[in-house]
């Protein structure tokens, strides 16, 4: 299987060093820590330290670990980041994914197509006034 890259869109620097993606995060309350997410998409596991615990419901904000970049999405930096991603063909597509914990979305965008993935993904759907592509 040829993997996927990630970069971030801003310094363009590699976010899997080995088979995760790993993201600097903040939670409400202020505290920081690495996040490691399934870079699978569609897969919400993501580990943390045993001391930055994350709750459902809570909003993070997510930043580049190398240069430190706010990965919010700007449409809707509340609830969206977005990092890039480059697949074995060496396409680049956008991936916006849920900084909301819990909630399970992924947005692939390619051109002016949308790929959706996770259970929540309807959610942002009218926001952005798109349809899906099957
Ligand atoms: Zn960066």
């Amino acid at each position: 299987m040829k993997e996927n890259h990630f970069l971030c869109p801003t310094c363009r620097g590699q976010l899997i060093p080995n088979n995760k993606i790993v993201l600097s995060a903040q939670k409400e309350n202020g505290e920081k820590g690495l996040i490691l997410i399934d870079p699978t998409l569609g897969e919400y596991s993501a580990i943390t330290h045993k001391n930055f615990n994350l709750s459902d419901g809570e909003h993070l904000k997510v930043f580049c670990p190398i240069c430190h970049a706010d990965l919010s999405e700007k449409s809707n930096p509340e609830d969206l980041a977005k990092v890039v991603m480059i697949n074995g063909e060496e396409e680049e597509t956008t991936i916006i994914f849920s900084i909301i914990v819990g909630k399970k979305c992924t947005y692939k965008v390619y051109g002016n197509r949308i790929e959706i993935f996770g259970s929540d993904a309807d959610m942002h759907i009218n926001f952005w006034g798109e349809e899906a592509n099957y």
